[in-house]
Formats: structure tokens, sequence, C-alpha cells
């Protein structure tokens, strides 16, 4: 029975966030608490940086609520279902671990403690979560990759207090893998391996914490849709490995035609998308004239390629997701009257 005014997804994405804060609650009391049992002050030091990082997580995780309980958190997982059960279970582990905590007596104590906390608080959603939510939290942002540093410094914590085994090192680096592996598992889930561009899920993924922050700010967005023109042709012609030069390059200029800030994602075979974040009125026709004319400027040896636009702009009210998709639609629409109208033109919807 889910509550009202929530759909299953609001619902169950405020429960996964719950339970990320509590084991990050968790993890801060932990390090403080060992940070007061620690008679070496390196180690009081060490504990209590360890807890002060953890709360960077912690309001993170705060504000995230705050938006679910809005509704203005996209759902950003494939499986909530399993991720929520997951989840669970390491709260569950957390809380019994939580009961051994005055058992603890020398320092390597502390620190297998430690690690089996981090090691149950290792859940690939975090990362997923964190990914795409950092650019609509600015705040967060350069904090990119403050779980990494969290870790490294652990490892060498134990390295420097003397109180390295083997078996504690090794527990260290799986751990350290098995986050790298997260890491690279959220940007190759997310990315098309071609062009290195976000591939639709990852561009959607992307866009949706965005839109929610310009609904809030009541910013004007915009929407590209490319396609590059007689591409059948050109596989035709030279070969499908020279189509996949040409769509790896024409990724390279729409890249290097917008913003740092604008996203940019391969949205099918030779089809590409652009979201532009925060718009003035005349800018979202020149992107995508800069891009076209960028494209058909630089040839690929002799070959010429063109590309054809749709562009729409707008505001979003109410269900932002909704809204975006009419958005996507009206940039399509109008990709196909440029298509209509003799290709390689931007038609602005
Ligand atoms: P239009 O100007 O109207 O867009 O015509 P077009 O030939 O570009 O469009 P059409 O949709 O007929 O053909 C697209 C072609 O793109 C068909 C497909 O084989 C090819 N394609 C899709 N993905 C890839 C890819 O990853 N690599 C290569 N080389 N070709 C691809
Ligand atoms: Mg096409
Ligand atoms: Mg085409």
């Amino acid at each position: 029975m889910g509550t009202v005014g929530f759909t299953r997804d609001q619902q169950i994405t405020k429960e996964i966030i719950s339970i990320c804060l509590e084991l990050d609650k968790a993890a801060v009391g932990t390090y403080k608490k060992f940070s007061e049992l620690s008679a070496d002050t390196h180690l009081k030091k060490f504990w209590m940086s360890m807890s002060k990082e953890e709360s960077v997580h912690v309001s993170f995780w705060e504000e995230l609520m705050s938006l679910a309980e809005k509704g203005e958190m996209p759902m950003l997982l494939d499986d909530p279902e399993t991720v929520l059960s997951n989840l669970k279970k390491s709260l569950e582990k957390v809380n019994s671990l939580s009961k051994t905590v005055n058992d603890l007596r020398r320092v390597a104590d502390y620190f297998t403690y430690a690690l089996r906390l981090e090691f149950f608080v290792l859940e690939p959603a975090f990362e997923a979560i964190f990914y795409f939510m950092k650019n609509s939290l600015p705040k967060y942002k350069s904090s990119a990759t403050f779980y990494e540093n969290h870790l490294s410094r652990f490892t060498s914590a134990l390295k420097q207090h003397g109180e390295s085994t083997p078996e504690l090192e090794l527990i260290g680096e799986a751990i350290n893998k098995l986050w790298e592996t997260n890491k690279d598992m959220v940007l190759k889930t997310s990315h098309d391996p071609l062009s290195s561009l976000l591939n639709r899920r990852g561009f959607n993924n992307t866009i949706l914490p965005l839109a929610h922050l310009a609904a809030r700010n009541g910013m004007t967005i915009g929407v590209l849709m490319m396609d590059i023109d007689n591409f059948k042709s050109i596989n035709d012609t030279y070969g499908h490995q020279k189509g996949d030069e040409v769509i790896k390059s024409v990724a390279e200029i729409i890249k290097s035609s917008i913003r740092a800030s604008d996203v940019a994602g391969r949205y099918g075979g030779e089809e590409f998308i652009v979201y532009l974040p925060e718009i003035s009125s005349d800018t979202v026709y020149a992107v995508a004239e800069k891009i076209r004319s960028n494209i058909e400027e630089r040839t690929l040896g002799d070959l010429k390629v063109t590309i054809s636009i749709g562009s729409a702009e707008g505001r979003l009210f109410g269900d932002i997701e909704k809204d975006i998709e009419d958005l996507l639609k009206r940039a399509d629409n109008a990709l196909y009257k440029a298509k209509s109208m003799g290709k390689n033109r931007v038609v602005v919807a």
C-alpha cells in the first residue's frame, strides 16, 4: 500500500534515500565514537576526519530526502526493489555490527570494524544516485571523488599506524576494487562506447534532475534533436567502419560546440541529442546553428557530412517527465521538418 499522493517510484525513492541516510549517519556516529575512544592523538584526529567526511554524505542524503519529500527526486535506478532489499540487509548488518562496538580493544579491532562498515555501505546504487544528482546539487559537485579519497585515506592510515596486516590490507584493497568496479559500471551503463557520449538512458538520468532544478528556478531549457543526413549512403559507399568514424567525429564536434554544463547524448544509431539547462530566447537556434555549421565545415578527409537539427525550448511545470517528453517530441517534429525541407538545416519548433 503506497502513501497517498506518491507514486510507487517516489515512495521507493524515499525509502532508499532514508536507508542511505541512516547508513551514513551510523558511520558518522561510529567514527565519532572511535575518535573519543582513541588515546593516540593522531588516531583521534583520523577518526574525527572520517566522521566529518561521512557527515558530508549525510547532508547530501538529507538534501535528496527533502527533494524526495516534494516528489522532485527522479527514479534513477533500474531495479529499485532489489536495491531497497539489499539496502535493508546492509542496514541490518550495520545494526548488528554496532552491538559489538564495546568489544573493541586493539587499534586493529577498530580498523577491522571500520572496514566491515565500509564494506556494508558499499552499495552500487550509492554511486549511481551520486553520479546523476551531482550536477543539480552544485554544493556537492566538487566532492565527486569524496568516497575515493575517503577510502584511500583509510588505507594509508592503516599503514601509517603500523596496524596493517596482510589480511586487513587485502580487505582494504578489495573494498577499493569494488568501489572502482561500481564507478566503472555506472559509467559503462550510461555511456555509448563508440562516441563516448551518454547513451539514451544515461542522458535521461542526467537531464531529469537538471529538469527538476530548472522547474524550481523557473528557467527556460532547450533541447536539440539531430540526425546525420544521408547516413545510409555513407555506410553503403564507404563501409560501416567509415560510418562509425563519422559518428565518432560528429560526436566530438557536437561536444566541442557546446558548454561543459550542456548535456550531449547519442540517442540512436546516427541520432544525437543535446540538453541546454538554461537558455535565453535566441541561443537555442544559435547553439544549433553552430553545431550544424561546424559539422558542415569540418569534413572527414574528403567526405562531406551534414546534419539536420530540430530544436525546442520551454519552461517546465507540473509533471516534469511529461513536460520533458513533450519538449523532445516537439524537437523531434522540428527535426522531421528540417529533413523534409531539404536537410542540413536547423528548424526551431
Ligand atoms: P536521412 O538523411 O533522412 O536521415 O537518411 P539516413 O540515410 O541518414 O537515415 P536512415 O535512418 O535511413 O539510415 C540510418 C542508417 O544508420 C541505417 C543504419 O544502418 C545506420 N547505423 C545505425 N547505427 C549505426 C552505427 O553504429 N554505425 C554505422 N556505421 N551505421 C549505423
Ligand atoms: Mg535516423
Ligand atoms: Mg539520418
